[in-house]
């Protein structure tokens, strides 16, 4: 089994659900976004059109972030999730240098969205995972996924623009999505295989 995500790029709309969904889902310090959305002009003037491009950790199955890792604390879990063990890590940050698409954030001082309000729920609610001095990423939302729930971005997505499931069983609509319409890996040259699909506008 590997868990893949497909994205249609006509279905989305750039409300930025899925953004905030996971902020609240990980609570997660300001300026972190393991889910973001960037705009992206395409065609040329005038006849362009704007395209919301949702990005997030690509898991990929030649990670190379795990393969930089100096203390195994970047990990592969079930299904290909690709992790950080934060009581593991020591901060290194050589899996961000090595990641090409910019999907780990390290978490360095208490960062409160409003005031001095003391520890961030993120700091306190979220175990290990609110440690300071360790990086974090989205991990395709695994314990929502093994309590058979789809990863936050997926459920609070209102134009049904993602889907998540098994990219290895031909019947799934993972599967499905990327054979009909033709999903595509960003870029898939640089031969990290990401788990995560776009289909085109
Ligand atoms: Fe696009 Fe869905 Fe994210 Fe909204 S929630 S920006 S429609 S992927
Ligand atoms: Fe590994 Fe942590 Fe260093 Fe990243 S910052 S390479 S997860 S020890």
């Amino acid at each position: 089994m590997r868990y893949g995500m497909v994205i249609d790029l006509k279905r989305c709309v750039g409300c930025y659900g899925c953004q905030l969904s996971c902020k609240a889902e990980h609570a997660t310090p300001p300026g972190v976004f393991y889910a973001r959305v960037v705009k992206r002009e395409s065609g040329t003037f005038p006849n362009t059109r704007l395209v919301f491009l949702p990005l997030l950790c690509f898991h990929c199955a030649n990670p190379p972030c795990v393969d930089a890792c100096p203390t195994g604390a970047s990990h592969v879990r079930t299904g290909g999730v690709v992790d950080v063990d934060h009581d593991v890590c020591v901060g290194c940050r050589a899996c961000m240098q090595a990641c090409p698409y910019g999907a780990r954030y390290y978490n360095r001082d208490p960062r409160p969205y409003f005031g001095d309000q003391g520890p961030t729920p993120y700091e306190t609610a979220r175990g290990s995972g609110g440690k300071r001095g360790v990086v974090m990423k989205c991990n395709f939302c695994l314990d929502r996924v093994q309590a058979g729930l789809d990863p936050a971005c997926v459920a609070n997505c209102p134009a049904h623009a993602r889907t998540f499931g098994d990219l290895d069983d031909p019947d799934s609509e993972v599967a499905r999505l990327i054979r009909l319409r033709g999903g595509t890996q960003l870029e898939a040259g640089l031969g990290t295989d990401p788990s995560v699909y776009y289909l085109p506008p």
